[in-house]
């Protein structure tokens, strides 16, 4: 399958993982939108939220994996106690680009606006 974070995962793709747990990696992404963005991505693939929840009903687990990380991520990235934005983008009409389900993690700043 040509799934770009797939390839990010198997180290295919070079990137630097900022964090990493069993379940998923945390990297930056390439065109942030806040003074730090993250992405949290699954190692199993996992095309999107809907997917997640009717694959094989693992997404509950999938989604609580997903947030864990991100929790660690901003604690170590400094992220906390100051505040940070997580959005999952479900399918086209959210936007969503990338068919592996990713959380993305915005902060650093005091971010503007809640939605869009
Ligand atoms: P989506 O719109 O699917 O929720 O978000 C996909 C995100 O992945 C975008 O913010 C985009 O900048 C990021 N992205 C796409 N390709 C790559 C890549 O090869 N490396 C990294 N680090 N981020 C990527
Ligand atoms: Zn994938």
């Amino acid at each position: 399958m040509d799934c770009i974070f797939c390839k990010i995962v198997d180290g295919k793709i070079p990137s630097k993982k900022i964090i990493e747990d069993e379940r998923a990696i945390a990297i930056a992404d390439i065109q942030p939108q806040a003074k730090k963005h993250f992405l949290v991505i699954p190692k199993k693939h996992v095309a999107s939220l809907a997917d997640a929840f009717s694959d094989d009903g693992a997404g509950r687990e999938l989604v609580s994996d997903l947030f864990s990380l991100a929790d660690r991520l901003a604690k170590q990235e400094g992220l906390l106690p100051g505040g940070f934005r997580s959005v999952i983008n479900t399918h086209a009409d959210s936007g969503q680009t990338v068919f592996h389900l990713h959380l993305h993690v915005l902060g650093g700043e005091r971010l503007k606006g809640t939605f869009g």
